[in-house]
């Protein structure tokens, strides 16, 4: 690229080939589509809005239902398209030339972002079974005194969690900004009270998991007045569409109606595990709604070849995949293929 700006140089767009056939399970997307009653409600607000004017630059329809729901003020949450551009301006608006502390492997993307600024990036290995090692980040944190410190809990890819005694620690003993990524957290549990009782931690949520939204782009941070209004200083304006808004909305106030599928995905992904298991193919204890496991070429293109998507990630010099759950028939399909070939 000939005018790329020289700390870019050598990069490469994201990419990421849209799969619209066959069985996809790479993007830990739900399992299940957006609830029927969800997309009704949604069809009753689209005859009222004026798409001629801009959207509310403020998110006051997300941020009010998402304030009443976690029992707090909208001034303590912010929204972005997907909780990707939150993150990309955590990093903007947080780091010059600071540490930043996160553990490997985790979502990608953090690495992504923090690059863009000049961000010196610490990963912690996790210890057997991709347990978090917090004695390490404690450690750590004497040594480089980071300005951030990221736990993804559970953790993309791994689907470890830290408990919130642990959480609690790295809290009070860091000077810096802890960000708890829990993208996750419909799946297992949520520790977003921690970014209400402490100024220093951002708890980050999205609706393109447990709530089936991934399509309308919509991510939210809770945190103290002073770091919501940080973040706040470099999203661009009017970052949210009118739909989304809508949207976002109408899926908050209505909850209730993803339980019975969030349910369920935690108990596929639980069999999905175990018959992992009884292929002895080891896969990695998860809290969330996909599964890390280690598989050969064999497997992985197999797969393939019967239209059957996963994630292949490189970690130590060997691939991994995230696999996330599909509805039962699609687990069984994705076994059975496996079986195939082992
Ligand atoms: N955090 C984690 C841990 C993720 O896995 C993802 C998406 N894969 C995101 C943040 C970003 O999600 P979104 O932008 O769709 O809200």
């Amino acid at each position: 690229m000939k005018y790329i700006k020289k700390s870019l140089d050598g990069r490469t767009p994201y990419y990421s080939k849209m799969i619209t056939d066959g069985i996809i399970l790479n993007a830990n997307e739900s399992a299940f589509t957006t609830p029927k009653k969800i997309i009704d409600l949604v069809k009753e607000e689209l005859d009222k809005i004026d798409l001629r004017r801009y959207p509310d630059t403020d998110n006051l329809v997300v941020r009010e239902a998402l304030a009443k729901n976690y029992n707090t003020d909208i001034k303590n949450i912010t929204c972005g398209v997907g909780s990707d551009q939150l993150l990309d301006c955590i990093f903007r608006s947080l780091i010059d030339d600071e540490y930043i502390l996160a553990c490997n492997p985790t979502f990608s993307m953090y690495k992504e972002y923090a690059s863009y600024t000049n961000g010196k990036f610490i990963d912690i290995d996790f210890l057997d079974g991709f347990i978090y090692d917090t004695k390490k980040i404690l450690e750590s944190i004497d040594k480089y005194n980071p300005k951030l410190i990221i736990i993804c809990s559970p953790n993309n890819p791994t689907g470890s969690i830290m408990e919130r005694s642990d959480l609690e620690l790295i809290i009070k003993k860091t000077k810096g900004v802890v960000l708890l990524d829990e993208a996750y957290s419909e799946f297992y549990k949520s520790n977003y009270d921690l970014a209400l009782k402490y100024d220093n931690v951002i708890v980050l949520k999205t609706f393109s998991k447990a709530y089936a939204l991934a399509g309308i782009r919509l991510g939210y941070a809770i945190s103290s007045i002073d770091l919501i209004d940080t973040i706040n200083v470099v999203k661009p304006p009017y970052n949210l569409s009118t739909l989304s808004q809508i949207i976002a909305s109408i899926a908050i106030k209505n909850k209730d109606l993803y339980k019975e599928n969030i349910d369920l995905i935690v108990k596929l992904k639980d069999e999905l595990y175990n018959s992992l298991v009884e292929l002895n193919l080891k896969p990695n204890k998860s809290y969330s709604n996909f599964i890390f496991v280690r598989l050969n070429d064999k497997i992985y293109n197999h797969l393939l070849e019967n239209k059957i998507y996963i994630r292949r990630l490189s970690y130590n010099n060997e691939f991994w995949y995230r696999i996330n759950t599909g509805t039962k028939e699609e687990n069984d399909i994705l076994i059975k293929t496996i079986k195939e070939v082992l």
